[in-house]
């Protein structure tokens, strides 16, 4: 649980007692379940030989978003699936003794990161989610100028606008993100890049660009009532969590029914905020049965002890209104039509297991899909069915030779630490590109 929720990290004495229990696996299976190559490895012998700055340096030059993976990611199902201790005890915290590591370097004002000396070349990144982050720490420790464009206020795509602060606060993630005022990469929020805007910027003087924009169109959910009053999407739900629209937020759901549809990490993201916004019920209503929902277990048990009431095997058929307003919904169960066959495609529903359930928000966390503007931004780039940017296989370099993509727009919605391994890989992409042009 303890990498999953914003509480206290743990403490020199907790990190190094985690050190002393590895088991210094020669082969190392944790370094290679890291997406993003971070090398727990490593870092973990150096904390425990005490060589505390040497294990922050292995920690945070890999990684730029190091403390945020030690706080998000799901490390049960990467490096610490693979950790050897596990076969008589529990897994190696890796993610806390990470983050762990990134709060005392802040703590004694110690800063990892290296800027080289400078050079020639200006590079736009789109987007400042974990993909463009990474790129551009990647791209300007290597000296070469960086512009960060958002259409948000703030920095950090979904880690400020989607990620609850009940999981990382915003504090936690302002720290971390210091680094980019650190090695003077501008920021330029509030402006999207438009129709046809990436190649106005390479016009402009930018020698190359870094497309992140993420995947932010919530699926479609088509059923009667879907556009009354009350009804939102997991997006727009989270977004106004972490603004100033909270407040008014608080108002829609303090003291009220919610529901909540969908099964994956999103859903249970929304269902705990509603509890901890003082909702009387939540509901999570799943098609599927909870041994297929996708949630990681850390953010099920979560809603799970947030008192959320779940619905599996349920479809939702129809919103109810009065005056245009949400007043409840109208399900009912589904069953397996081929008991072997656990895939949604095989779902039927069941006579007579209608049900109504009174409600005063619907909540819809089916997903998220590129945005229509994202097959637009850059000409010259290739899209696949579901509108995600087609690459070479180097993962990151597009159809056009100054244009490079990754994290969510064109792995689909995937993980941070992958949008930090997409922006490090295009990073290096990046900066080859810009030598073999000086040459
Ligand atoms: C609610 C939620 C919770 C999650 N929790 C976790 C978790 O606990 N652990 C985990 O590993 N993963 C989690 N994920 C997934 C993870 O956050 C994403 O995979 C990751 O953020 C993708 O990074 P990205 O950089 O590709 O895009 P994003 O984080 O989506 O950032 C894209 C940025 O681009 C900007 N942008 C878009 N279009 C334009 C434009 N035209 N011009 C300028 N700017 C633009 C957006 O404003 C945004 O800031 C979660 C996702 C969601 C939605």
């Amino acid at each position: 649980m303890k990498n999953h929720i914003m509480c206290d990290g743990l403490s020199l004495q907790q990190a190094v007692g985690e050190a002393a229990r590895c088991h210094l696996c020669h082969d190392a299976p944790c370094s290679k379940a890291c997406p993003a190559g971070t090398d727990p490895a490593t870092f973990i012998r150096k904390l425990r030989l005490r060589n505390i700055k040497g294990a922050m340096r292995t920690v945070k030059q890999n990684n730029c978003l190091a403390g945020v993976c030690g706080v998000v990611c799901p490390t049960e199902q990467l490096c610490q699936k693979a950790c050897v201790a596990a076969i008589n005890d529990r897994p190696i915290d890796i993610g806390g003794v990470q983050r762990f590591l990134v709060e005392h370097a802040w703590d004694i004002a110690f800063n990892p990161i290296e800027r080289m000396e400078k050079k020639s070349g200006n590079v736009a990144v789109i987007g400042s989610g974990p993909a463009g982050i990474a790129c551009a720490v990647e791209i300007a420790a290597s000296g070469y100028d960086v512009t960060i464009f958002d259409s948000m206020e703030k920095p950090g795509g979904v880690l400020r606008y989607g990620v609850p602060s009940f999981r990382l606060s915003s504090e936690f993630l302002d720290r971390e993100l210091e680094v980019l005022d650190f090695l003077g990469i501008k920021l330029n929020s509030g402006k999207t890049i438009p129709e046809g805007g990436a190649e106005e910027l390479l016009k402009s003087g930018f020698n190359a660009i870094f497309f992140a924009p993420g995947t932010w169109k919530p699926v479609d959910l088509d059923i009667p009532g879907i556009s009354l009053d009350n009804v939102t999407n997991a997006r727009d739900f989270l977004a106004k969590n972490r603004t100033d629209e909270r407040d008014s937020l608080i108002r829609l759901v303090k003291g009220k029914n919610v529901a909540v549809y969908g099964g994956g990490s999103v859903a249970m993201d929304v269902a705990t905020s509603a509890s901890k916004l003082g909702a009387s019920k939540v509901y999570v209503i799943y098609r599927r049965s909870l041994k297929e929902m996708p949630a990681s277990k850390h953010d099920f048990e979560m809603a799970l002890a947030s008192n959320v009431i779940f619905k599996p095997m349920s479809i939702v058929q129809e919103l109810i209104g009065q005056n245009g307003k949400l007043v409840g919904l109208k399900g009912c169960e589904t069953d397996w039509k081929n008991p072997d066959d656990r895939t949604s495609d095989n779902l039927v529903k069941v006579d007579g297991t209608d049900f109504q359930l009174k409600i005063d928000l619907f909540v819809s966390a089916l997903g998220y899909k590129p945005e229509p503007l994202s097959g637009n931004v850059c000409t010259k780039l290739e899209f696949d069915q579901k509108g995600l940017i087609k690459v070479k296989e180097d993962g990151v370099s597009t159809a056009n030779p100054a244009i490079f993509a990754g994290g969510d727009i064109v792995r689909g919605p995937a993980l941070v630490v992958e949008a930090v391994a997409d922006g490090k890989n295009a990073g290096r992409k990046i900066i080859e590109y810009l030598s073999g042009r000086a040459k």
